[in-house]
C-alpha cells in the first residue's frame, strides 16, 4: 500500500497513543488528579491457541502471554510474519509484502519499531510521470492529476444521489459522465496510482460509496531499511510458534475448542484466536458455524490483489531525487508505478506496484515473462535505454495459498461496519477473530492488524478472567 501521490500529507481523524508504551510488567499506570496510581492488572489463567503468526497473531499472543495465559501459535507457513515478507533475493532486504509505516505520528507500528530498535527511514513523495517515451512537463502532469481528482469527486457526488445502488468506481465514473479520466493515459495513471494501488484492487471491484474513508495517522511515511520482517521476528521471540501447522477445522463449545491441523493433530485449548486472511477465514470449517451476520459480512468484504516487481541494477539510471516515477501510455503498462528504493537500501533498486489487470498479468505469467514485459515497457515509456536488471523478484499474493490476496477491500454491497462484524466472537464465547480485515478504523494495514490483535487479546482476557 503506497502513500498517495497526489495529496498533501493526510490528516488523521484520530490520534492514538500507545497504552503500555512504558512497559511495566503486569501493571497499568493511571494518571489522575495529580496522583499516580498503579492499578494491578489481574493475571489470567488458561490455554489459548492463536492461528496465524502474522502481526495480528503475534501481537495477540504477546499480550496474552504477558498476562499469564499459556499460548501456542499454529502457523501454516515455514516462517512468521505472514504478509510482512522481507526477501533477500536482490542481495538487500526488500519488502514484497507491506513496506510503509503509514503515518509515523501516533502509529503503534512506529512505536513498536522504536521499542525493538528497528531503524526506519522517511520516504519522499516527489514524482515524475513519463508518457509515451518522454518525461511529461510538471504542469501537464499536475493537470492530469487534477482531472483524475475532479473525476473521482464528481463520480462520488453522483453516486451519493443514486439511492440503494452501490456501484463500482469504474461504473460510477462512466455513468456520471466523468469517464474521460479513464481514457486519458496520464489521468488514468493517476487513478491507478491513487485508487488501485492504494486500495489494492482494480476500480471495477471497489465500492464507490465505501472504498475510502478509513482513518489515517498523520506525519511522514517511512520504510524499514532492514525490512518489515524484523518486527515479526522481534515479536515472535520467546513465543511458542509451531510452523508448518495448517489449521483445517475448529470445533468449539462454551467449555473449549479443538483445533485440527492438516497432519491430523488435534490441539485443545480454552479459546482460539483466528487471524487468517479473509479468504481463508471464510473457507475455514468452524463447527458450529459462526452466526449468519458474521458469514454475511465475511462474504460482502473482498480481498485485494496488490503485487510487486523488484529490480536491481548495476547502476542507477533514474533520477536520484525522485521518490517514484510513473509510466503512462495509451496501452496501460502492466506495472506503472515505480518506487526508488536506493535511498532506503543503499543499492540501485526499484520496486513496482500493480493491482487489478496488471496484477493478474503477474499472477499468471512466470518471472521471465513478467520481467521481459516490464523491461520493455520501462524502455518504451521512459524513452531511456534501461540496462537489463541484475536481480529480480515478483510477488504473487493471490496465488499464495496462505494469503489468497493482498489485503481486504470493500466491494459494492459491503460497508465499513462489516469489518466490525467480522471481528465479533462466536456465540460460545470461545472463538475470537483478529486480522487486518477486522479493524474498523484502519483495515488493510499493518497497524490495523496490530490493533486487531490487541483488541482480540483484550476480549480473551475478559473471557478468561470470568
Ligand atoms: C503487497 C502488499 C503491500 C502492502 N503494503 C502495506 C504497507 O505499505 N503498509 C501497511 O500498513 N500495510 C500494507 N499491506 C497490508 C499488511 O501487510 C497487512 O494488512 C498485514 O500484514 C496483515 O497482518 P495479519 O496478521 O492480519 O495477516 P497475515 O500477515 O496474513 O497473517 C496471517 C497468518 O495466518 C497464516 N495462515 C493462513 N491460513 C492458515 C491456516 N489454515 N492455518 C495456520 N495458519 C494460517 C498465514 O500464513 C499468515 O502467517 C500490504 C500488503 C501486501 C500484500
Amino acid at each position: 500500500m503506497p502513500p498517495r501521490v497526489l495529496e498533501p500529507e493526510s490528516e488523521s481523524t484520530r490520534r492514538e497513543f500507545l497504552g503500555g508504551a512504558v512497559a511495566l510488567a503486569g501493571a497499568a499506570v493511571i494518571v489522575g488528579s495529580g496522583l499516580t496510581k498503579v492499578a494491578i492488572q489481574p493475571r489470567v489463567r488458561g490455554q489459548v491457541i492463536v492461528v496465524g503468526a502474522g502481526i495480528a497473531g503475534l501481537t495477540a499472543a504477546r499480550k496474552l502471554v504477558g498476562r499469564g495465559a499459556t499460548v501456542k501459535i499454529l502457523e501454516a507457513r515455514g516462517r512468521v510474519g505472514g504478509r510482512l515478507d522481507t526477501r533477500d533475493t536482490l542481495g538487500v532486504p526488500v519488502d514484497m509484502g507491506a513496506s510503509w509505516i503509514e503515518g509515523l505520528r501516533g502509529n503503534p507500528v512506529a512505536a513498536l519499531a522504536k521499542q525493538y530498535g528497528v531503524a526506519t527511514k522517511i520516504t519522499g513523495e516527489s514524482n515524475a510521470l513519463y508518457l509515451n517515451g518522454a518525461r511529461l512537463a510538471a504542469s501537464k502532469a499536475e493537470r492530469a492529476y487534477a482531472l483524475a481528482d475532479r473525476a473521482l469527486r464528481a463520480a462520488s457526488r453522483w453516486a451519493e444521489r443514486v439511492p440503494d445502488n452501490d456501484l463500482s468506481i469504474v461504473n460510477a465514473l462512466r455513468r456520471s459522465g466523468a469517464g474521460a479520466a479513464l481514457t486519458d493515459p496520464a489521468s488514468f495513471w493517476a487513478l491507478r496510482a491513487n485508487v488501485e494501488n492504494e486500495y489494492g484492487s482494480g476500480m471495477n471491484r471497489l465500492s464507490m460509496w465505501w472504498y475510502d474513508g478509513d482513518s489515517e495517522f498523520a506525519g511522514p511515511q517511512a520504510m524499514l531499511p532492514g525490512g518489515y520482517s524484523q518486527l515479526a521476528s522481534a515479536l515472535a521471540q520467546g513465543l511458542q510458534v509451531e510452523t508448518g501447522a495448517a489449521v483445517t477445522r475448529v470445533d468449539h463449545g462454551s467449555s473449549g475448542v479443538e483445533v485440527h491441523t492438516r497432519d491430523g493433530a488435534v490441539h485443545r485449548a480454552d479459546v482460539v484466536v483466528l487471524t487468517l486472511p479473509l479468504p481463508l477465514l471464510r473457507r475455514l470449517k468452524i463447527t458450529p458455524r459462526m452466526p449468519r451476520a458474521w458469514r454475511a459480512a465475511a462474504n460482502r468484504l473482498g480481498m485485494g490483489d496488490l503485487n510487486k516487481v523488484a529490480l536491481r541494477f548495476d547502476d542507477r539510471w533514474w533520477n536520484e531525487s525522485e521518490a517514484l516515477f510513473g509510466l503512462a501510455a495509451s496501452t496501460a503498462p502492466a506495472v506503472a508505478e515505480w518506487w526508488n528504493l536506493a535511498p532506503v537500501v543503499g543499492q540501485p533498486v526499484i520496486v513496482g506496484l500493480t493491482a487489478g489487470t496488471g496484477s493478474r498479468f503477474l499472477e499468471v505469467n512466470d518471472d521471465d515473462a513478467v520481467i521481459a514485459v516490464v523491461m520493455n515497457q520501462l524502455r518504451q515509456v521512459t524513452g531511456i535505454d534501461v540496462p537489463p536488471p541484475t536481480r529480480t523478484d515478483v510477488s504473487r499474493w493471490v496465488g499464495d495459498p496462505w494469503s489468497r490476496g493482498s489485503y481486504s477491500i470493500r466491494p459494492p454491497g459491503s460497508t465499513r461496519a462489516d469489518h466490525r462484524r467480522l471481528g465479533e466472537p462466536s456465540r460460545t464465547g470461545t472463538v475470537f477473530i483478529a486480522g487486518e480485515a477486522t479493524d474498523v478504523k484502519y483495515p488493510s494495514t499493518v497497524h490495523g492488524a496490530l490493533r486487531s490483535g490487541r483488541r482480540a487479546a483484550n476480549e480473551v482476557i475478559s473471557r478468561l478472567a470470568r
